[in-house]
């Protein structure tokens, strides 16, 4: 993978917990470098357009159709796009304007039973180009917080009862920034909303210092499991194994539903996908230098062992299914 999608998967793999601040990430020096310009912060001014509405609907919808997604997931979830002014909440849950905070709903409940709410935000948010490379999951905006009113799909996360949401930015924007490497609806719409489901399943810390799963038994089920893989050499599977963490298990989860909606909806990313897999094995079979990148990524490692799981497990359902049972505590 090149530099830019390293960059999208630094921007994805939020290593923080629930905050509802945003400000944060935004004081990143690291995001003022977009294609080896530096800009100034404040310097993008865009505004939201009826497409970006149209396709973060249209997301909404496919995980209906798809089944990909758990039903209970997508219950009061929040797919929240934003400009520099407002966020736009796409949900089948509940916003209710509040003292400080006025909440517009600007479409009527679809077929679906979403519609989309519009709530100017006090954030640091979307003033940059980096905050419009990636997306994040359960991190919540004050305003999308205070607004939201169906406490009853709340999840905990992090300690905190918090909205299912996920942030990723308007798909015109984040096309242009991209130029079109990546699939709007599985690598943003799908992946995040996969990492709310994989979140609320196991809510310990999405970093490295905690174990890959639950107990020592799950992890040796685990890894048991994905040995089994004859289509990948077993010193890279060993490798990869040897690194394995809380935030390349949650990618993994991720990236299995990611990887089941590029081969419903966009199967020519999928075998794009397959190609970096196969750099990456290449390079850690060879101890090349690219092999540390990879096993830095929890990306990375974890899109190879989604790679063996399709294999020891075919069946899409069986496998997030298994998964599911070795993350619950
Ligand atoms: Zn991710």
């Amino acid at each position: 993978m090149d530099k830019v999608s390293e960059d999208l998967s630094q921007v994805t793999d939020s290593p923080e917990r629930p905050v509802l601040d945003l400000s944060g990430t935004s004081k990143e020096d690291i995001g003022n470098i977009v294609h080896g310009v530096r800009e100034n912060i404040q310097s993008v001014s865009y505004k939201l357009k009826q497409i970006d509405l149209d396709r973060i609907i249209e997301g909404a919808h496919k995980m209906v159709d798809s089944n990909l997604v758990d039903g209970e997931t997508l219950r009061g979830l929040r797919i929240i796009t934003f400009d520099s002014d407002y966020v736009y909440v796409c949900t089948n849950g509940e916003h209710a304007s509040v003292l400080d905070c006025e909440v517009e709903q600007i479409t009527s409940v679809d077929d679906y039973g979403f519609k989309v709410y519009k709530i100017k935000h006090t954030e640091e948010l979307g003033r940059k180009n980096s905050d419009y490379k990636g997306g994040t999951a359960l991190i919540c905006t004050k305003e999308v917080f205070d607004t939201a009113v169906d406490k009853d799909t709340f999840v905990k996360a992090g300690g905190y009862e918090t909205p299912k949401t996920i942030f990723i930015p308007p798909s015109v924007k984040f096309n242009q920034l991209h130029k079109g490497k990546y699939d709007y609806d599985s690598d943003l719409i799908f992946h995040e909303t996969a990492h709310v489901e994989e979140m609320s399943i196991y809510d310990w810390p999405n970093d490295r210092e905690v174990p890959s799963f639950p107990s020592e038994e799950k992890i040796n089920d685990f890894e048991g499991k994905v040995r089994s893989c004859k289509g990948i050499h077993r010193d890279v599977i060993d490798v990869v194994l040897g690194h394995l963490d809380r935030a390349t298990t949650g990618e993994m989860y991720a990236i299995t539903i990611e990887r089941a909606a590029k081969n419903m909806y966009v199967p020519d990313k999928l075998v794009l996908h397959d190609k970096d897999i196969a750099t990456d094995i290449a390079s850690v079979a060879g101890f090349s230098k690219l092999s540390a990148k990879v096993l830095n990524s929890s990306h990375r490692k974890a899109s190879i062992l989604s790679l063996a799981l399709e294999e020891v497990i075919p069946d899409f359902h069986e496998r997030k299914q298994w998964l599911q049972s070795l993350l619950r505590t």
